[in-house]
């Protein structure tokens, strides 16, 4: 069985105590394939160092959080605009619009967002969508970007089943995680409704840790529990939920 944790942030400090065994633990557990979403600048060292140590495992993308949308943007997309034309990504992400934390550079993170989906575009990528709070604002700017050449993937989708079928509309993959497993998580009651080739796996760890972990640090080997959940929904074999994930997954990143 070969499951894809389409978003893991690996290169979290939380994992610096154990990281290649935790690792270990998520291969043994058969996930194997790794997509590491970019915050900013600074943690582009830690990407590297980690796809070096796993080359076969891990995949990386390239982009500015919207979460570190600061005064010096410009710069930061700069930087990302080189690195993307310097060598090979398979997304750009994570990208968005975060309005839980901080609504101060509101303009800043559309003017972000929307300048990263061009670079997307230019380089052919899937873009990864980073959305809390703002489902109004990105799909605003999805309306005047979108295009056959716009795909990728709702990271962490947590949506109604109206807003739903609108990223899937986008060219958009859901990206399902711990939340699908949480008793008020709300996504569980019309997921069944959603076909399945719409859906790509992904933990977020170190965050949203699915049940029975919720609340403590996540790691992808969890991904297991998603996979049960995801298999009661649709009433399909674990197995077969993993491959068509996974599947999912290659048509995004095409590898
Ligand atoms: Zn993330």
């Amino acid at each position: 069985m070969t499951i894809t944790d389409t978003h893991t942030h690996l290169y979290s400090n939380e994992f610096d105590e154990d990281r290649n065994e935790m690792m270990q633990r998520a291969i043994d557990a058969g996930v194997s394939r790794f997509f590491i979403p970019a915050i900013d600048a600074t943690f582009t060292q830690a990407m590297y160092d980690l796809e070096k140590s796993y080359p076969a495992n891990v995949f990386l993308m390239m982009g500015l959080h919207p979460t570190h949308v600061k005064e010096n943007y410009l710069e930061e997309l700069q930087f990302v605009e080189n690195e993307l034309s310097k060598r090979n990504f398979f997304a750009v992400g994570e990208i968005g619009i975060d309005l839980y934390w901080d609504k101060t550079h509101l303009p800043q993170q559309q003017d972000a967002f929307k300048k990263q989906i061009q670079l997307a575009k230019k380089h052919k990528l899937p873009i990864v969508i980073h959305c809390r709070e703002a489902f109004d604002e990105i799909f605003e700017i999805l309306e005047t970007e979108k295009s056959p050449d716009l795909f990728g993937i709702f990271h962490c989708f947590s949506g109604t089943y109206e807003q739903a079928l609108r990223a899937i509309s986008y060219n958009m993959k859901l990206g399902i995680g711990g939340v699908v497993t949480f008793k008020n998580g709300k996504i569980d009651q019309f997921l069944n409704q959603i076909d399945l080739k719409h859906i790509v796996l992904e933990t977020d760890s170190p965050y949203l840790a699915p049940v029975p972990y919720r609340g403590k640090r996540n790691e992808s080997s969890y991904l297991l529990n998603v996979v049960r959940k995801l298999s009661e929904i649709y009433n399909l074999s674990q197995e077969e939920i993993a491959l068509i994930t996974t599947e999912n997954s290659k048509a995004i990143f095409g590898i």
